[in-house]
């Protein structure tokens, strides 16, 4: 985006049609979505055996998460994280789960 005189210059794109556009327009509004559903996954927390936390090097790792001790575990993932899509969703469940 770059200003042109007294109006902004946008270059649009999707990852979808790969169709680069410009347009010269009097105003941007960026639509970041909503917030996290996350109010189950706080309710879970101080219930869950390992507090709800992530083992991120053993995430980035490839290893499976670390056993917490008994009772149930709890990862925080999809929508709960960030308002995101379908495809992220999975790919965080994939990424927890698939060493399991
Ligand atoms: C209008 C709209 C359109 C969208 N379009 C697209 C699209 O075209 N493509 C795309 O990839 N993504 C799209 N998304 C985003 C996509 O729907 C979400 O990113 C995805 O569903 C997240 O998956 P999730 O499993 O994390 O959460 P969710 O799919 O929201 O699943 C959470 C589930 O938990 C349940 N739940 C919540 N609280 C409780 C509770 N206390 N007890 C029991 N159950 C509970 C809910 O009912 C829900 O079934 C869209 C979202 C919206 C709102």
């Amino acid at each position: 985006m770059s200003g042109q005189g007294n109006r902004l210059e946008c270059r649009l794109g999707s990852d979808y049609t790969g169709v680069p556009l410009t347009r010269q327009v009097d105003q941007v509004v960026v639509n970041n979505g909503t917030r996290p559903l996350d109010e189950l996954y706080f309710a879970l927390k101080p219930l869950s055996a390992n507090q709800g936390r992530v083992d991120y090097d053993a995430l980035v790792a490839g290893r499976p998460q670390p056993a917490a001790g008994a009772g149930f575990q709890l990862y925080r993932i999809g929508d709960a994280v960030s308002s995101r899509n379908v495809h992220a969703a999975i790919y965080d469940a994939l990424r927890l789960l698939k060493d399991v």
